[in-house]
């Protein structure tokens, strides 16, 4: 349940310390699936500036589902997470209203919008190549490349119907059409070093044991891995490879988002959008994009130190609508091309 600051409120009223700010009542009511210690320290400075309260409930699962389930009596006004599917899929799903905002608009590049304003993305992640410094010398790759059969035995990934791959499969039918996507598709498959099975940073493990040489993984994972107190063993996995920008030397590297949305019901939506400004300003954004190790969409503001150390490189210009339109056609292609079986030959 959402954490109860007017218990406060009124212990401070009655020890006569409160100095109210105008909007104290009014709160925002957030759902996460980004985690407290991403969120929190924003939300903070949020307050601080506006005097406008959160509440956060963070889920690992099911918040999409709830704010479904609770209809128009939801509390919830923001859904922080990621992927264009979990977002796009929240448009899909009706739980999203537009909004209309210029701050929002200057703020956030049109590609990385929905141009309706049902969904804003917050933070890029880059779909990279994770390579073995021992294994792969070349300095340079493509997503089509991965079809090559050069690469036979050597590829790990995670499943086709993962909604990071089935990002990357719906950028790869945008820029080249259904039937040359699949028939890369099928050409990937058979170059896979197993079944896809795991999470991104189980096909890292995967090359530091010498399963397969290459990987598909989303960028910030290296931080994750570098900085690991908990598993200090995925040092040794993130020390054992480095990071390809596949295609950044012509039209870019497929970057996906983390980002929020407006619910349909949000009981409290003026503040809601003050919140989503606040998020997507410069100070805002160089610090979200820090603490998960991932890039700022605004303009001007710049990656991490220790970001910036795996290399600059082009993002993919095409419209992350433009890869929502093409889900489901991915989808079905991966079940198609039997993707999640492993090769065929
Ligand atoms: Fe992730």
């Amino acid at each position: 349940m959402f954490k109860s600051h007017r218990i406060f409120l009124g212990a401070l009223i009655a020890a006569g310390a409160m100095t109210t700010p105008a909007a104290a009542d009014a709160d925002v009511n957030i759902y996460s699936y980004r985690q407290p210690f991403l969120i929190q320290p924003l939300l903070d400075a949020f307050t601080k500036k506006t005097g406008i309260k959160t509440n956060i409930i963070f889920a690992k699962k099911g918040l999409i589902e709830r704010v479904v389930a609770e209809g128009a009596n939801s509390p919830a006004d923001l859904v922080l997470t990621v992927d264009i599917g979990r977002l796009d899929g929240a448009k899909v799903k009706g739980i999203t209203q537009a909004v209309s905002s210029e701050e929002l608009n200057a703020n956030i590049p049109g590609k990385y919008r929905d141009p309706e304003g049902h969904w804003f993305g917050l933070t890029t992640r880059a779909r990279i190549i994770y390579a073995s410094k021992d294994r792969v010398t070349q300095p340079a790759i493509s997503y089509e490349e991965l079809a090559d059969p050069k690469w036979k035995g050597r590829i790990c990934t995670r499943s086709g119907q993962h909604v990071y791959t089935i990002g990357l499969i719906a950028a790869m039918i945008a820029h080249h059409g259904q039937a040359d996507a699949e028939a890369w598709l099928t050409k990937l498959r058979d170059n896979l070093a197993r079944t896809p099975n795991g999470n991104d940073r189980a096909q890292v493990k995967a090359i530091f044991a010498g399963e397969c040489d290459i990987a598909l993984g989303n960028s910030y994972y290296m931080g994750k891995m570098l900085t690991n107190k908990k598993n200090p063993e995925q040092k040794d996995w993130a020390n054992s490879v480095r990071i390809l920008f596949p295609n950044s030397a012509e039209r870019g590297t497929h970057v996906n988002l983390s980002g929020v949305f407006l619910a349909k019901n949000a009981p409290n939506r003026d503040n809601a959008i003050k919140l989503m400004e606040f998020l997507s300003a410069a100070m805002a954004q160089e610090l979200y994009a820090q603490v998960n190790y991932e890039y700022p969409v605004k303009d001007g503001v710049a990656a991490s130190d220790f970001v910036s150390k795996w290399g600059d490189f082009k993002a993919d210009d095409l419209p992350l609508a433009d890869i929502a339109k093409n889900r489901k056609a991915a989808s079905e292609m991966v079940d198609r091309v039997g993707f999640n079986d492993g090769p065929s030959s």
